[in-house]
């Protein structure tokens, strides 16, 4: 634990964290809407400072990154605690450790440790993932710089919902984000998430593409909630806008949680969201069926996935039929 960054004194022993735009209000020993952020005596401690409870070896596709060193692997590690509280969530057990009576063994790793294990492993990619890593953005502001210094690259999973400072302050040591833009409307966002978080992730998106940052986007379709082809269209839209090279994938939820018998996506959902696809200006959506990268001058597949395993992959930036570069991929 140490003391946090980003949060205001206020009067009578509260403080203010100002790290994600719910800007929670803390009277002493008051613990933040994520979980991990307290009050302690008229300051703003980080309970999880450099504190791990998930450690794993992942393909990067598991991220999804789909064009961001296709085929390698990356060390993934996770932390406890979210801003989000999404009513599907896969990890809640992490994710909302206040809703669990299961005991989470949460552990120090320094970024020593971290670095030896990637080089021991040969590892050049390191993930923070399963939870979201930005509410502990002062192991980020640490460990990041640490890992950039020994050329390994950094991937972040997250929703984006940070307010804009503490984003700029990372930025500069982030190479890669997967970015959950989880609907596209203010109702839809908060159904889901319980956060009114819309208009903030499109506009932190917008910072990390001009940062020129690696992102690729995630739409988990919710029944009931994002699963119409109007949303979808309207994402489509707004990415294409943005750039035709960012790479969008739709995947859909899985029964867990408080959904956990909500019934699955309807299945002539997926045949009009190929229609979508094969009208769009975008290069690289990727779908259930659909999670080959092709070139988009000649659409040849030039990287073949089955189930997070490549089976054919490029290997330089040119299209080995076409012969024509390959925007906005790293090999
Ligand atoms: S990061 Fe946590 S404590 Fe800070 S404002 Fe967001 S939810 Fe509240
Ligand atoms: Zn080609």
């Amino acid at each position: 634990m140490i003391t946090a960054q980003f949060y205001d004194e206020l009067n009578h022993n509260s403080v203010q964290c100002t790290l994600c735009p719910i800007n929670c209000n803390l009277e002493n020993n008051q613990i933040g809407n994520c979980q991990i952020r307290k009050n302690e005596k008229n300051t703003l401690q980080a309970l999880t400072f450099g504190k791990f409870c998930s450690l794993n070896i992942d393909p990067i596709e598991k991220k999804p990154l789909y064009n961001f060193y296709p085929g390698s692997q990356v060390l993934s590690l996770g932390s406890i605690g979210c801003n989000f509280h999404c009513h599907h969530c896969q990890n809640w057990q992490i994710s909302q450790p206040h809703k669990t009576e299961k005991k989470i063994n949460i552990q120090a790793i320094s970024p020593e440790k971290i670095v030896d294990y990637c080089l021991s492993n040969s590892l050049n990619l390191v993930a923070f993932t399963y939870n979201e890593p930005l509410i502990q953005i002062e192991t980020l502001l640490k460990y990041l710089p640490i890992l950039q210094q020994k050329n390994i690259k950094t991937v972040l999973v997250t929703n984006l919902y940070i307010n804009k400072d503490p984003l700029l302050a990372l930025l500069p040591f982030v190479d890669a984000l997967s970015i959950d833009l989880k609907a596209f409307n203010i109702a839809s966002y908060k159904k889901l998430t319980t956060i009114n978080a819309f208009e903030v992730v499109k506009g932190n998106i917008e910072i990390c593409l001009k940062a020129n940052k690696h992102i690729e986007l995630v739409t988990n379709l919710v029944t009931g909630i994002n699963d119409n082809l109007a949303t979808l269209k309207n994402i489509e839209q707004w990415i294409e806008e943005l750039s035709i090279n960012i790479p969008w994938h739709i995947t859909s939820f899985y029964q867990a949680y408080e959904y956990s018998t909500l019934s699955p996506i309807p299945i002539n959902l997926f045949e009009e969201i190929e229609q979508l696809k094969n009208k769009s200006k975008l290069n690289y959506i990727y779908t259930r069926r659909e999670q080959n990268t092709k070139c988009p001058n000649c659409k040849s597949i030039i990287i073949n996935r089955n189930n997070y395993k490549i089976e054919s992959s490029l290997i330089s930036l040119y299209c080995p039929n076409c012969k024509k570069i390959i925007p906005y991929i790293y090999v």
